[in-house]
């Protein structure tokens, strides 16, 4: 018998702090180790805990509860894992628990629902000749003996379960379906076996250019040496970062460690996904938001149990279960998809640093246009530089032409976006057999709907923000809820007739490019064109396979995709996202700028980008035009030392969220006060607000916020965390959530 397992501590996947002591009964003891998974009630129900302490004597003197059961199956967490989850919880000001439900697969939290189970007495009633009571049970229960509750109740009624259970026939249980366990899907059909192993050649890494080989070096000496080194690999679109990081893993593998590769998202994982494997051959896991659960499950049970090497992932992917790390990477670390919202907010760019300083393992960020907390730590040393100044073929970066926007003539604006100049670039490149990529900030046909007699703005009731103009599906949308209606025939206001849809979406772009270009074959990437990842992926590989002449499209278009066919980059309005109401649009602006003319002349010297703008000498504008990151970043950095912003600054935004206009305020207002009597005379902590929040009404509710600033992280940090304890961030049918290093500000 094993006495030292007696007690145990567990977490639970509940956002809850914890973890809670529990006594192990004997038979089940020789199940139990660190970070499997347990059965145990808590709250009226048998939930799944995680085993993260055992021992022999309680670590709480309370009345303790027995572990129920404890499934066969192998661990879930690490030690190191656990312990990630822990700095998590804690530098966010997360509650523990619900940082373990984010961090475990889906479907290894359930709780328990409630079961009827066939009683020896039942059975032996119901064996015989059981229809003198006149109450018949589901042969499917009488076979099996257990059935969900529910389901007998939707069988049979819950006057006869309840009668069936006085009768003594039938016991009601809590039980946890045990976990399913389902067929491996194929992620990458054409690269992997039906085992998921990999058969294809391995191709041989490409001679380094000098440059790489300074880089490679460096990284080269710090996974040999180990221990905890963070880098910023800064190199320009197309340096060959990728192939660096490919070098490293390669380092990584042969001293037989492992790595994690995040990407920012889903369509980016293909391409990159097969570069990966056709390097480095099988042991991969993809790990991202586009699989299913049962998918998601199988990937972490792959990785959990030591077959895979490598795995490459969204966000989520910073806790994946790998042991043995030898190097974290963080591919175009500047991307805002890093950052979860939600009631979890989290920044996996971050975090990557914390893990890699929590396993002493080499941090790779790797960006053309770094985020400001990046570039500051690389500034000040906490960071090492590197630098890959230009693109590994040896040619320049794309010559970016600048049109004005102010200047093109015509009452249509639709026309005007597609400027002369713009076509006669695409007419050249068609001409010569070449791909386009055009890239707009919107979705849709149009972006507003305007009645032309009164002016008035069709608005989502939801949201507060104008619907856009859905032309193939005649109908008015809401790009934040997905709330729609019927495109009105007339004004609900004046009754007017002449409704006017302004502003270019990608739909009206795709249409008028049609009819300037009939024997072009053009598609469109956005949101509505791709609503899975099997069309996404559809049209990305039609694009590789250059049977798209004419890509147009939204952000999407603009992440690392490597096509080295495309020789003609237009950005339809460069400043459409320069007055977002953040201080960080002008950021947003110029990576999206210099990401998307990041995508030509990759392969050859020819690349060529048209930059349209109603505001040519913008700071924005001009630094892009020129690839000027440095000069840019100087520009910005003083404004945001002057306001405290990030990186200078810290930030805690806490947002309040209801039904009730009016509560949320009340609530708001009554956070406000508590910390400005929390804060007391001391200066070191700004408090801005309560205010609504710039977008007032989001998906049918209303969001006020206060900001939190202050030059000393643990002075925002303290004070966010003393209302949190004096039980200021809880309101019944509110919903608050303190955002540390806040990425939306809307
Ligand atoms: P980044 O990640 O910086 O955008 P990539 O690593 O994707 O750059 O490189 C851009 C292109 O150059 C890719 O098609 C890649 O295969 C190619 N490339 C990169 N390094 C080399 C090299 N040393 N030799 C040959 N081709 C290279
Ligand atoms: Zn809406």
């Amino acid at each position: 018998m094993n006495n030292s397992n007696e007690f145990i501590d567990a977490a639970i996947p509940l956002p809850i702090e914890g973890p809670f002591t529990y006594s192990v009964p004997v038979p089940l003891r020789h199940g139990v180790s660190f970070g499997c998974r347990v059965l145990v009630p808590f709250r009226n129900k048998i939930r799944a805990g995680f085993v993260v302490g055992v021992g022999t004597t309680p670590s709480s003197s309370k009345e303790i509860k027995q572990v129920v059961d404890v499934p066969e199956e192998p661990p879930y967490l690490t030690p190191g894992l656990w312990e990630f989850i822990r700095w998590t919880a804690n530098y966010y000001l997360l509650p523990v628990g619900l940082v373990l439900k984010t961090a475990l697969p889906p479907g290894s939290d359930r709780k328990s629902k409630p079961w009827a189970v066939l009683t020896p007495d039942g059975r032996r009633w119901f064996g015989g000749m059981g229809d003198e009571s006149g109450l018949t049970l589901p042969s499917k229960f009488l076979k099996a003996g257990v059935m969900l509750c529910k389901e007998m109740e939707d069988a049979i009624g819950a006057r006869s379960l309840d009668d069936a259970r006085k009768r003594g026939w039938v016991r009601i249980e809590e039980r946890i379906a045990r976990p399913r366990t389902s067929l491996r899907k194929q992620t990458l059909p054409e690269l992997l076996d039906p085992a998921g192993s990999f058969h294809g050649p391995i191709e041989e890494p490409p001679p380094l250019v000098p440059d790489q080989e300074t880089v490679f070096a460096v990284v080269r000496g710090a996974v040999q040496e180990g221990g905890f080194k963070p880098f910023l690999l800064y190199g320009v679109t197309g340096s060959g970062k990728t192939e660096v990081y490919l070098r490293a893993i390669g380092e990584v593998l042969a001293r037989s460690k492992r790595a994690l590769v995040l990407v920012p998202e889903i369509a980016l994982t293909p391409q990159l996904a097969r570069r990966f494997l056709r390097r480095l051959g099988g042991g991969l896991a993809l790990f991202h938001s586009g699989l299913t659960p049962s998918q998601r499950l199988d990937e972490w049970r792959r990785i959990r149990s030591g077959m895979v090497n490598v795995v490459i992932a969204a966000r989520s992917g910073i806790f994946a279960p790998l042991e043995g790390l030898g190097i974290i990477i963080v591919d175009e670390e500047h991307d805002p998809s890093y950052k979860q919202e939600d009631s979890c907010p989290y920044n996996a760019r971050d975090m990557a640093l914390a893990r890699g300083k929590l396993e002493g393992v080499c941090v790779l960020l790797g960006s053309a246009t770094p985020s400001f907390e990046t570039f500051v730590n690389a500034q000040t040393g906490r960071l090492t530089r590197l630098d890959l100044p230009s693109r590994h073929h040896g040619g320049g970066m794309p010559k970016v032409e600048l049109v004005d926007l102010r200047n093109t003539k015509g009452s249509d604006k639709t026309a005007a976006f597609i400027t002369p100049q713009l076509t006669a670039a695409m007419k050249q490149a068609l001409d010569r057999k070449e791909q386009v990529v055009l890239f707009l900030n919107r979705r849709g046909f149009d972006t507003f709907a305007q009645c032309r007699s009164c002016g008035h703005v069709f608005k989502c009731p939801n949201c507060d923000v104008s619907l856009t103009h859905h032309k193939r599906a005649r109908d008015l949308r809401c790009h934040m809820c997905g709330y729609s209606q019927a495109s009105p025939p007339v004004c609900p206001q004046c009754r007017g007739v002449k409704l006017f849809f302004g502003g270019v979406g990608t739909q009206k772009v795709e249409e008028r490019l049609a009819e300037i270009f009939p024997d072009a074959r053009i598609e469109r990437l956005d949101r509505d064109s791709t609503r899975n990842a099997a069309a996404l992926e559809g049209v990305l590989d039609r694009f590789r396979k250059k049977e798209i002449d004419i890509l147009a499209g939204t952000q999407m278009i603009v992440k690392g995709h490597d096509y080295p066919g495309i020789s003609l980059v237009g950005v339809l309005c460069g400043d459409l996202s320069l007055h977002f109401p953040d201080f960080r649009a002008s950021e947003r602006t110029f990576q999206m700028i210099t990401q998307v003319a990041g995508r030509t002349g990759r392969a050859t010297d020819s690349g060529k980008v048209i930059l349209q703008t109603f505001d040519p000498d913008h700071e924005v504008i001009r630094h892009s035009a020129s690839h000027a990151y440095e000069a840019f970043f100087q520009w910005d950095s003083s404004l945001r030392k002057e306001l405290l912003y990030p990186p200078y600054g810290h930030l805690i935004l806490v947002r309040i969220e209801g039904n009730s206009e009016k509560r949320v305020e009340e609530k708001a207002i009554r956070i406000g006060r508590a910390a400005r009597l929390i804060k007391g005379d001391s200066r070191e902590v700004m408090i801005l607000g309560p205010a609504p929040a710039p977008r007032r009404k989001a998906v049918g509710r209303f969001r006020w916020q206060v900001l939190f600033k202050s030059a000393s992280r643990n002075a925002v940090r303290n004070l966010v965390r003393s209302l949190m304890d004096e039980g200021h961030l809880k309101g019944h049918g509110l919903k608050i959530v303190a955002d540390v290093d806040p990425i939306d500000m809307l």
